[in-house]
Formats: structure tokens, C-alpha cells, sequence
């Protein structure tokens, strides 16, 4: 069964403005889903029509099989939301806001107070469950929103963009705790302008920007269709490239990038061989051979300039 299916789906803002473009994609259950693209691209006009916060214009949604048109709290009872925006009281405890959001989705009180006692603990609130929440930091803000999206045991977990601004350590525990949910059976779809983060936790993956889906496909498949490569290549600081020399390497077109560094970008199935081979004719020795980008980096790069041209 899928998680999420969307089909068709479009959004025109009041005013005319049309942030998604008939998009359709899937989410298997038990996936880790990223919907990756960068800022103004859709993802959240895509989340919060999910979570029926934006009325959609047209097209369908339906959450494990459950269309939002028809059975709302059906699909909304499987479903666990982390908005972008912070939306608690700033007032209120952190374990109050947890056991307050079980009563909402119908948990007994004695079952709500010992979920949100098991989740601060998870997520490292434990010791602030008392203090008004305006006292948490950035990154305890979101882990609580986090805590607070899980208090109903959801099949699906939806988190947009979960550690914009969160420090590195945080966002280290954060993919922890989120990879260890996964594996336990929760599906989770994270939106993500950070393409490490989509890359080191996610199988699949819809690229979208100006509200059209570019790419949509498992993480490896993607990456497979890199056809080329960018390297930084480090000449022996014994050499130094002559102008005559040069001359002979112009077909490689190379960048001289200064301190005995050459860049090139070859196609992956011709490889370096060729480069290699008349370097060494040349005389010239190579002692490091770096890729310039993370290879979905260089794939997000070509996909997002391609769809500018
Ligand atoms: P993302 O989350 O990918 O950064 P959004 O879904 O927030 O992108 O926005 C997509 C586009 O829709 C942007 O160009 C944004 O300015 C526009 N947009 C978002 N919300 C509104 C709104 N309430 N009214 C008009 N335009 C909006
Ligand atoms: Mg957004």
C-alpha cells in the first residue's frame, strides 16, 4: 500500500500565483521519502496541502488509501506533521503541549502523560519538560515539535525541512532518531534543501523546483545517471605546466585553477584514463585526484540549471 499518493495536484495562491504545477509522485510505506529542492520551489505549499493547512486547487491526495476530500480524520489519524514554522505556545511546557496534543487525537490521559514522558526522553527534553518553552533553544524547539508530532504513534511522519537552522550536532542526533524510527516501521517524508541530508537517509526521492516534480526516482538510480564528473586534480609540486604543454592538452579543456591544480570534467564512462595517459607523456605527475562535489550536488546542479534553460 502507499503512504501518500498524489496525483495532479495543483496550487494557485489568491492572486494568481501557481507554486505547484500538477505534480504527482507516490510514497511506498515504510520509506524514507525527501522531497528535495530549494527555496520557493513547493515543498511546503506541497506539505501543507497534505496536512489540509492550504487548500488545494486541484487534483487528489489520499493517505494510505484514504482520499482528504472524503475521509479527512481517517487519513489524518495515520499522520504526524513537523510544520516549518514553530506553532506552540511559547507559554506552555514541553510536557504539557505533548499530553495536551494526545487528547487532541483521543489518548487516554494515563497513556498520554507516559508517551510524552518515553518521547522527551527520546529526544533529549527530558530535563526541560517543565520549563516554558520560550527557554528552549532553536534546536530543542524543533525536537519538541518533533516529540509533539509522534504522540499518537503515527504510521507517517512528515517533517519540512526539520534542521533548517539546527546546529551540526543536533542535526547528527536528529538523522539518528529519525533513521532508528524508519527502521522500526514509520514511514517519514522529509522536504530538504540540504541534498547530504536527502542523500545520507533517504531511499527515494522527488526533486522538485517551480512547483514541478524533475526527478523522481529511488536515490541510487539518481545518482546513477550522473553521466559526468568534475575532478580537481594536484600536479607534483615539482611540475609546472608550460605553455607548450598546455597547448598539448588543450582538448581536455582544463582549468588552471593556480597551486598546481587542474579541473576537469570527464564523462564517466570515458574516465580519467585518457587525462592520465598524456599527462604522463608530458612528463607531469598527478599526486591527488579529489571529485569536486558530492555526487548529488552535481546532480541536483545540472538538473535545477537545466530546467532554468
Ligand atoms: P518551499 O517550501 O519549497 O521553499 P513554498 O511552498 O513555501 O516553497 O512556496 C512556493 C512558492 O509559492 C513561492 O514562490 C512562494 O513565494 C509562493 N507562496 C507560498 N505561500 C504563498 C501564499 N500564501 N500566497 C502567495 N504565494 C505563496
Ligand atoms: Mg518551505
Amino acid at each position: 500500500m502507499q503512504a501518500l499518493s498524489i496525483n495532479n495536484l495543483t496550487k494557485v495562491y489568491p492572486g494568481g500565483f501557481k507554486a505547484l504545477d500538477s505534480i504527482s509522485f507516490a510514497v511506498k510505506q515504510g520509506d524514507f521519502f525527501a522531497l528535495l529542492g530549494p527555496n520557493g520551489a513547493g515543498k511546503s505549499t506541497t506539505i501543507n496541502i497534505i496536512t489540509t493547512l492550504v487548500k488545494k486547487t486541484q487534483g487528489e491526495v489520499s493517505l494510505f488509501g484514504h482520499d482528504i476530500d472524503k475521509a479527512l480524520n481517517v487519513a489524518k489519524s495515520h499522520v504526524g506533521v513537523v510544520p516549518q514554522e514553530f506553532n506552540f505556545s511559547i507559554f506552555e511546557k514541553p510536557f504539557d503541549i505533548l499530553v495536551q496534543q494526545a487528547g487532541y487525537y483521543g489518548v487516554p490521559a494515563r497513556e498520554a502523560k507516559q508517551r510524552a514522558e518515553q518521547l522527551l526522553k527520546q529526544l533529549e527534553l527530558w530535563d526541560k519538560r517543565d520549563v516554558q518553552s520560550k527557554a528552549l533553544s532553536g534546536g530543542m524547539k524543533r525536537r519538541l515539535m518533533i516529540a509533539r508530532a509522534m504522540v499518537h504513534h503515527p504510521k507517517l511522519l512528515i517533517l519540512d525541512e526539520p534542521t533548517a537552522g539546527v546546529d551540526i550536532e543536533i542535526r547528527h542526533s536528529m538523522w539518528e532518531f529519525l533513521t532508528e524510527l524508519n527502521r522500526s516501521g514509520t514511514t517519514i517524508i522529509l522536504t530538504t534543501h540540504y541534498l547530504e541530508e536527502a542523500q545520507k537517509l533517504c531511499r527515494n526521492i522527488a526533486i522538485i523546483n517551480h512547483g514541478k516534480i524533475l526527478k523522481n526516482g529511488s536515490m541510487n538510480s539518481l545518482l546513477g545517471e550522473l553521466e559526468n564528473e568534475y575532478y580537481i586534480l594536484t600536479l607534483n609540486s615539482t611540475c609546472s605546466l608550460s605553455s607548450a604543454q598546455c597547448e598539448q592538452l588543450q582538448s581536455f579543456n582544463l582549468d588552471d585553477l593556480g597551486d598546481n591544480r587542474i579541473g576537469v570534467c570527464v564523462n564517466k564512462r570515458e574516465g580519467l584514463n585518457p587525462l592520465f595517459a598524456k599527462l604522463t607523456e608530458l612528463g607531469l605527475i598527478v599526486s591527488a585526484v579529489n571529485p569536486r562535489n558530492n555526487p548529488l550536488e552535481q546532480l541536483f546542479l545540472d538538473i535545477v540549471q537545466g530546467d532554468k534553460s
